[in-house]
């Protein structure tokens, strides 16, 4: 190969290097649980997004396995040819169902992952709006929205985080015939939750769509774990839902909860819907073995001890110089500031037997490099008394 082309790439890796800032992937050995082997140290892991426990939970894995011996393995097709099974009706028709006492006539539609069902929900809107539509962000939201807005290619207004009074003036101002404001409800690397219910109050009033991604918060938040729609009690036709179930859920893939005829302007019109192989049916049919448990009794017990373990990890204390925003749910950032300071202290829990990964820019701002603590029900409170430990 010409070295002219790998030259340039070679030069950025090694700039990458220099600052701080060249990823590598470690593997690990084990499901994911809070005792993992990880290139073959056993570390006690503070950073996966499996809220409740449910990623290697026996029941859901027998589920799989039943979903394989009853489906088979792949789909063998899109959604729109000839993949589009039993089981993914049923998950869609179950989703539909929960999220039906916030987002009237709610139907369902379930995506291979979120960043997926992102950029479809914006891309298709955008097809069917065209030049009319103007987007409102929320300035922290999350890469797959980011992607999303660029895909849709419509006037973009951002806000900055959490100022519902900044929204507020840009919507009057707006003379766009369709509106669509966009943010997360908990903001994946600040665990902080956005005012979803200001924020609906605004879109009710200037006729806007609001679009919700509730990755962080569908199985988590809420009496029955259903998001924070159900935590906030909110109920409006203009609510675009998006949960993922890769994270909580414990499985994988994401599904869009909004009114029928959006929905069914997707399946028209969303192309990362329409030209993607359909999941394997087996991971729909586990799904809904996981929507039982976060729904059911045992979901609940979950999503109590994961709240006795937030307000502990609040209280364990930091060395001087760290910083820590409020966070109510089970996000919780250290932040630091340089990467090199972070990578660092990364390094050190790590060589005490703990994992915690180092987040740094683009992820978030340059200049807030962090430790982000992520809190899972499978965590006990000993976990935690082992993490204080490792920072004195
Ligand atoms: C993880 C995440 C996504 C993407 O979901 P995947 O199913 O992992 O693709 C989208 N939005 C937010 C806020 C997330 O944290």
């Amino acid at each position: 190969m010409s070295q002219s082309l790998l030259a340039p790439l070679e030069q950025k890796l090694r700039a990458l290097e220099d600052q701080g800032l060249r990823r590598v992937r470690q593997t690990t050995h084990t499901p994911c649980r809070p005792r993992v082997i990880v290139e073959g140290e056993q570390l006690l892991a503070f950073n996966s997004n499996d809220y409740l426990g449910l990623a290697a939970h026996e029941q859901i894995i027998a589920a799989l396995q039943e979903g394989a011996s009853l489906y088979g393995v792949g789909s063998g097709s899109s959604h729109l040819i000839s993949g589009h099974s039993k089981a993914h009706r049923l998950l869609e028709e179950r989703l539909a169902n929960l999220l039906s006492l916030h987002v009237p006539s709610a139907r369902a539609l379930y995506f291979g992952t979120g960043y997926m069902a992102n950029l479809s929900i914006l891309s298709s809107l955008a097809d069917s709006a065209g030049s009319d539509l103007c987007i409102f962000s929320e300035s922290l939201n999350h890469a797959s929205l980011i992607d999303g807005m660029r895909l849709a290619r419509s006037p973009l207004q951002r806000y900055a985080h959490c100022d519902t009074e900044a929204l507020a003036e840009l919507l009057t101002r707006s003379t766009a015939r369709t509106k669509l404001v966009v943010t997360d409800s908990v903001f994946s690397m600040d665990g902080d939750i956005a005012p979803i219910a200001e924020l609906l109050a605004l879109c009710e009033r200037h006729g806007a769509w609001l679009l919700v991604d509730d990755a962080h918060g569908f199985g988590t938040l809420g009496p029955k774990g259903i998001g924070v729609l159900e935590h906030l009690r909110l109920r409006s036709s203009q609510l675009i839902y998006m949960g993922t179930l890769g994270k909580a859920a414990g499985v994988g893939g994401a599904f869009v909860a909004a009114h029928e005829t959006l929905i069914d302007w997707m399946v028209q019109r969303a192309r990362p819907y329409i030209y993607a192989t359909a999941t394997p049916p087996a991971m729909a049919h586990a799904l809904l073995t996981s929507l039982e448990i976060i729904t059911g009794a045992e979901g609940a017990r979950r999503r109590a001890h994961l709240e006795e373990l937030i307000q502990q990890v609040k209280a364990i204390p930091l060395p001087a110089g760290w910083t820590r925003p409020a966070s109510q749910t089970a996000i919780h950032p250290w932040i630091l500031g340089t990467n090199a300071a972070t990578l660092a202290a990364s390094a050190r829990l790590r060589a005490r037997g703990i994992w915690v990964s180092a987040i740094r820019a683009p992820t978030v701002p340059t200049g807030s490099a962090r430790l982000r603590i992520s809190l899972s029900a499978a965590h006990t409170h000993d976990d935690l008394t082992q993490l204080a430990h490792a920072l004195q």
